[in-house]
């Protein structure tokens, strides 16, 4: 596993036992399976009436297959979430979305990709500062190897290093933004390619029904995307806010209070000047996939059909190829 890239060789070796379905990677443990059967054949042993199975049933180690079933022998998700560094992203998984870990079961990304960002939820990846405080393999520093300013973690390189600000973070982002964009486009029968992925939104987009700016300055402030449902019959115009976030992982809340009062200003401007009913609405996902508990009411207020196992991949493909 480890030669393919499908397992990396610091990640966390008892999530890899644990269900998919709770954020590990699914293996079925061969010890796991051989000690359930030992413990099978000691019960069948025990209760047996025959007495020649009687006999084999007093060997010391049908006596302590008995006593081991008893105690609770393998359980890869509690030693998992024990570890110190390792089992940090299973306490984020208690406050996220309850279905953040479905891309697991979803995305179909390659092994070595997913293997990747595993590594880097567990904070196993060999990082300077990693290499410097704590494997101490001989790194001299443990700045980052792009900017040479900050400390090199799984954080600062795929959330907060200024040399990457602009390029990578910013094509993350965008990403997000545009399938966004896309998926609007649907809703609204507006001109669209196939997939996505490839979609370039325009700066204005435009019909009877809806005008959607891309990027757009406006009062000093520049949105990832206004949406506005023109007025149709009783209904008045609705103008929405749309504004993008991929932070790191631990702080989702307050990316998205931050979003929606950076906007407040200009959504109550909108308002005044505009006319109609103003919203904002932040849509923030983890760097490395984690979703906050809110996306999903967010996303159904957008009533937009891309959903949230979409996006993590689109943020995960991006975070994997930073790494
Ligand atoms: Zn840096």
């Amino acid at each position: 596993l480890t030669i393919h890239g499908a397992f990396h060789p610091k990640a966390d070796m008892d999530r890899f036992y644990v269900p998919r379905r709770k954020g590990g990677r699914g293996l079925k443990c061969i010890e796991d399976l051989v000690f359930k059967e030992w413990c099978a054949l000691c019960e069948y042993l025990k209760h047996s009436t025959t007495p020649a199975l009687k006999l084999v049933s007093k060997e010391k180690t049908v006596e302590k297959g008995m006593r081991e079933n008893q105690t609770d022998h393998e359980d890869h998700l509690m030693k998992w979430e024990a570890k110190a560094i390792h089992g940090k992203w299973t306490k984020l998984l208690k406050i996220v979305d309850e279905d953040s870990s479905k891309w697991l079961r979803t995305a179909h990304l390659k092994p070595p990709t997913e293997a990747l960002i595993i590594a880097a939820q567990d904070q196993a990846l060999h990082t300077n500062w990693l290499g410097h405080y704590v494997l101490r393999t001989g790194e001299t520093t443990d700045k980052c190897r792009r900017c040479k300013i900050f400390a090199e973690t799984v954080m600062h390189i795929v959330s907060g290093c200024p040399m990457l600000a602009q390029g990578v973070y910013c094509e993350r982002h965008n990403q997000v933004a545009s399938a966004l964009h896309w998926d609007f486009c649907g809703q609204y029968q507006l001109p669209r390619g196939q997939h996505w992925w490839e979609h370039k939104p325009e700066p204005v987009t435009e019909n009877e029904r809806v005008k959607i700016l891309w990027d757009f300055t406006l009062r000093l402030e520049k949105p990832d995307i206004l949406l506005t449902q023109k007025a149709s019959g009783s209904n008045p115009q609705k103008i929405t806010i749309i504004d993008i976030a991929c932070p790191w992982d631990e702080t989702l809340a307050e990316k998205e209070e931050e979003k929606i009062s950076k906007y407040q200003p200009l959504r109550m401007e909108l308002k005044r000047t505009w006319g109609g009913k103003a919203k904002v609405v932040p849509i923030v996902i983890g760097t490395l996939g984690a979703p906050p508990k809110t996306l999903k009411g967010y996303l159904q207020e957008l009533d937009i059909t891309i959903n949230v196992q979409t996006l993590q991949k689109a943020v995960i493909l991006r975070t994997s190829s930073i790494l």
